[in-house]
């Protein structure tokens, strides 16, 4: 009986591997780092990492260490992980040890990385960041020189391999991205010039991944996509669909309204009430109020309590995607995910 009433995440194996399938073809001959951050965007990066390492990727890119540490229990010795995000001295000990690749963006995080590595005897492996213009994070022009010169010394004393360059990009036209490349490709260039190998590349997330070919590295960072979250305002994406559905149960029927088990405080954003489409056995109809702890369905013929209803996925039942539900109340499909609590208990098939 409890069952009846919390609400269900249904993360569905065999559409994350379509996803990858779909997003690795896409990309060929560049590699998939499928990005597992936001525990794996609501669904789970233990239960993600394993499915992708199982579909024969190569690459997981995590953002923070404590969960690529984690994940490096999960999946074994052999995918690469990769964490970016500036960390602390034992974050970065701990990271070594679990054989974790390290973004690194500045050159005070340079350096600590390598005292570090020093201090555990554990070589580093570091990709270093390039500031192509979104500001956030990133060696900049003036201190991309300094960076790679300090880099290549601790490289011949053993203390780290440097194996990639990188950058984030803005995302918000072609052009921006087009002159971050530039900016790009001409700190990699300097870099060769004085000796560095950078055999990892890597630029673009989900959106400049899939439509632009042209941008990718040897590695592409991809997260929603992997999940089957479109951009909002972005086009459909063949072979790409939600890897999760939401699902919440009719607890009475009354007033031509069934009252399902979920509200705002187990993530949802009360904005949705009234402004979008759930599935339900009949098809879609209107979700006509978001609560608390509960939220009203415009009720259908023989509804009844038990039935389920399916606030967002694959549109089999009639519901929206996650992202459409984003777009209703002007917001990122990531964002409707990564809100539900745990109290949205997380079922795998
Ligand atoms: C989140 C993130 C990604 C993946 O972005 P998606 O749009 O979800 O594919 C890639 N790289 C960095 C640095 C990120 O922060």
């Amino acid at each position: 009986m409890d069952r009846l009433t919390t609400p269900v995440l249904r993360a569905d194996e065999a559409v994350l591997r379509a996803n990858i399938a779909a997003v690795s073809t896409r990309v060929d001959p560049a590699t998939l780092m499928m990005v597992v951050k936001d525990d794996g965007y609501g669904l789970g990066a233990a239960w993600a990492a394993r499915v992708a390492v199982d579909a024969g990727v190569a690459w997981i890119g995590t953002y923070d260490i404590p969960t690529a540490v984690q994940l490096r229990a999960e999946v074994g010795a052999r995918p690469r992980l990769f964490a970016w995000v500036t960390s602390t001295d034992d974050e970065i000990a701990a990271a070594l040890h679990s054989h974790v690749d390290l973004g690194v963006g500045s050159i005070d995080y340079l350096e600590r990385v390598i005292v570090q590595a020093d201090a555990t005897g554990f070589r580093a492996r570091i990709h270093l960041k390039v500031d192509t213009g979104l500001h956030r994070n990133g060696l900049s022009a003036d201190e991309w020189d300094e960076g790679i010169r300090i880099a290549l010394d601790a490289q011949h004393r053993g203390m780290i391999d440097l194996v990639g360059a990188w950058s984030h990009l803005a995302e918000a036209s072609d052009a921006e991205d087009d002159a971050a490349q530039e900016r790009f490709r001409a700190a990699v260039g300097r870099a060769q010039e004085v000796g560095a190998e950078l055999p990892e590349l890597h630029l673009t997330a989900s959106a400049a991944t899939w439509a632009r070919p042209e941008l990718r590295g040897s590695l592409v960072r991809v997260g929603a996509f992997c999940f089957g979250i479109r951009s909002a305002d972005g086009p459909d994406l063949p072979g790409i669909e939600p890897a999760a559905e939401l699902v919440a149960t009719v607890s009475e029927v009354r007033d031509g309204e069934a009252i399902i088990g979920i509200g705002s405080f187990d993530g949802l954003p009360s904005l949705l009430g009234g402004r979008v489409n759930v599935g339900t056995p009949a098809g879609a109809r209107r979700l006509l109020r978001l609560d608390a702890t509960s939220a009203a369905v415009q009720a259908w013929p023989g509804s009844s309590p038990g039935d389920e209803v399916v606030l967002f996925g694959r549109g089999r039942s009639g519901e929206e995607t996650p992202t459409t539900l984003a777009e209703a109340i002007g917001t990122v499909g990531e964002e409707i995910l990564c809100r539900l609590t745990p109290r949205v208990h997380r079922e795998y098939r």
